[in-house]
């Protein structure tokens, strides 16, 4: 069976990137995956080393109509991990979408096309709830949120969590919360161990037991186009992002 698995948060910043790229390595390499980047910023084409000015189509056509998602998917250099990728012309789609009857479901039936291809699909969301983001948990089974270890950590989740309520209620009923990442974790910090906690009252059965560190490594990853699993498997980044994906596969939705 495959599952859908979007990796939202509307805060900038948080680690959604880095989480779907090195989720999308640790579980390709256990089975078929894909990464669709759902954001006009294309920083996950950019991280699996696609340069978004250089590609012919991207998931911007899938969703105006001119191509079909599989026609779009490239290749990345992590073994088991095809990514769909995103060009700056996305962000125009919110625009040119927003009279179509079907503007909120388009990944969605895009998405269905391709289903039987893979074990799992990623879908890497923009910082923000508008029509992209509302594309991307239409089409999930579930969502993932990161949360950067920091000052305000909880503020605009309650927003998310109306936001996901409202798709369950119109457009997904069977969209569940995957699960809360604990990101950019610094042990040394206050700050850090007490955002761990309230997260974790908040969100008791779903926060992840790894929590992930702020590491340097995770953040050189993308500039050589790779991700932590190939860039250096034995850092404390690619450890909790290994344990992250294990626990997805033990809550279901892994390959
Ligand atoms: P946006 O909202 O703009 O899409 P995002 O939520 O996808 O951002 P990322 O792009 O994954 O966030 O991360 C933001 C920045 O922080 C990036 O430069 C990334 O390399 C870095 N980063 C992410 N996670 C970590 C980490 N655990 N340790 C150190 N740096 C990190
Ligand atoms: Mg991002």
């Amino acid at each position: 069976m495959t599952h859908v698995i979007a990796v939202a948060n509307q805060k900038g910043g948080v680690g959604k990137t880095t989480t779907a790229v090195n989720l999308g390595a640790y579980l390709g390499a256990v089975g078929r995956v894909l990464l669709v980047d759902v954001d006009p910023q294309a920083n996950a084409s950019a991280s699996l080393g696609v340069d978004p000015r250089a590609i012919e189509r991207s998931v911007y056509d899938v969703l105006l109509g001119g191509a079909t998602l599989a026609t779009v998917v490239v290749p990345t250099g992590e073994p088991g991990l095809s990514l769909a990728p995103a060009s700056h012309g996305l962000a125009g789609a919110q625009v040119e979408l927003v009279d179509a009857a079907d503007r909120d479901t388009r990944l969605r039936d895009a998405v269905a096309s391709v289903r039987d291809a893979y074990d799992v699909i990623i879908l890497d969301c923009a910082p923000s709830l508008g029509i992209l983001t509302v594309n991307a948990l239409a089409a999930a089974d579930a969502v993932l949120v990161p949360v950067q270890c920091e000052y305000l950590a909880l503020e605009g989740l309650g927003q998310l969590m109306e936001i996901i309520g409202a798709v369950r209620a119109e457009l997904n009923p069977h969209l569940e919360l995957l699960g809360v990442l604990l990101t950019m974790h610094d042990a040394r910090t206050n700050l850090s161990t007490q955002v761990e906690q309230e997260v974790r009252r908040h969100f008791p059965a779903e926060t992840f037991t790894s929590t992930v560190p702020r590491s340097v490594r995770l953040g050189e990853a993308p500039s050589y186009g790779r991700s932590i699993r190939s860039y250096d498997a034995e850092s404390r980044g690619a450890l909790a992002y290994a344990g992250v994906a294990e626990e997805i596969i033990l809550r279901g939705y892994g390959p």
